[in-house]
């Protein structure tokens, strides 16, 4: 029994590292950048994870940033907790905004992404993966039995709740801290952090999106981070963006600002608008004497 608790923290880590690594940070950031292998080798454990489709993976998250926590934003909590935590999967086909081929041109380069991609059906798409994510764990069952499969399936299963709870808890400002006070709702919350291998510093990741490192604070635990370091060190890895706690700080500082006078703006709008209406009000007034 303890083999099989330790095999499914095992796929379990590896699985949510394909994620974050894969997914996220490579894929949907070029945060860092590295030989097309290294590349396979950390977006397959997220795509047997039940991710999808890399490029519409990337695409609705490029989306999620250029749009955070407005009505474009494809799963911000703002708009219905339901919609953001798995309504937004049952779209048939991406929203107009959304284009794979302006957003994600780099990704549909990629020939095994662009079968994936399933000529942007999503629903094609969605099956393709779950084909293969299935049948890993029949090969896995017919190679090592079927607890081995059972326990994968499982973890594979645990990790795809990851990214669907961070969407909606790391963008609920009572349940988490800011470090940086940007202009949407994303928040650190320490338990995502640990669950999800760093992504829950979800507050820091929105202040520099296109930072390899997420954790900024001492206790802010980020194994992605760690690991994206040490394949730097071992030459695995080219490149790496990394934002320091000073950049993070000015790019709130400048939202702040844009907020600020984006506010001020439409309380001017506003107060011309009351003083035209009510000149309107009162013309009537004046006709009827
Ligand atoms: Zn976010
Ligand atoms: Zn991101």
């Amino acid at each position: 029994m303890l083999e099989l608790v330790l095999l499914f923290v095992i796929f379990y880590t590896w699985h949510a590292l394909g994620i974050t690594i894969g997914y996220h940070r490579l894929l949907s950031h070029r945060s860092f950048s590295c030989p097309k292998l290294v590349e396979y080798f950390w977006v397959l454990p997220g795509f047997l994870a039940f991710e999808g489709s890399p490029i519409w993976w990337a695409s609705m998250h490029r989306a999620h940033h250029r749009h955070v926590d407005t009505p474009l934003d494809p799963h911000s909590p703002r708009f219905g907790f339901m919609q953001a935590y798995s309504g937004w999967l049952s779209e048939k086909q991406y929203p107009a905004h959304i284009d794979p081929a302006v957003q994600s041109k780099d990704l549909l380069k990629d020939p095994l992404y662009r079968f994936l991609e399933q000529d942007g059906n999503l629903m094609r798409g969605h099956a393709v993966g779950f084909f293969f994510a299935l049948a890993f764990r029949v090969v896995l069952g017919l190679c090592f039995g079927w607890p081995v499969a059972l326990v994968s399936l499982l973890a594979g299963l645990a990790v795809l709740q990851i990214p669907l709870m961070l969407n909606c808890f790391c963008h609920i400002p009572k349940l988490g801290y800011k470090n940086y006070q940007v202009d949407d709702d994303s928040v650190n919350v320490w338990w995502v952090g640990i669950l999800a291998m760093g992504e829950g510093w979800h507050n820091n990741h929105h202040a520099s999106p296109g930072s390899a490192r997420t954790g900024m604070r001492l206790w802010e635990f980020d194994l992605s981070w760690l690991i994206i370091s040490f394949m730097k060190k071992i030459n695995l890895v080219q490149r790496v963006n990394v934002a320091s706690h000073r950049q993070m700080l000015k790019v709130a500082k400048i939202q702040q600002k844009k907020k600020a006078a984006a506010a001020m703006e439409l309380n001017v709008k506003v107060s011309s608008m009351a003083s035209q209406s009510g000149s309107f009000v009162k013309q009537p007034a004046v006709m009827q004497r």
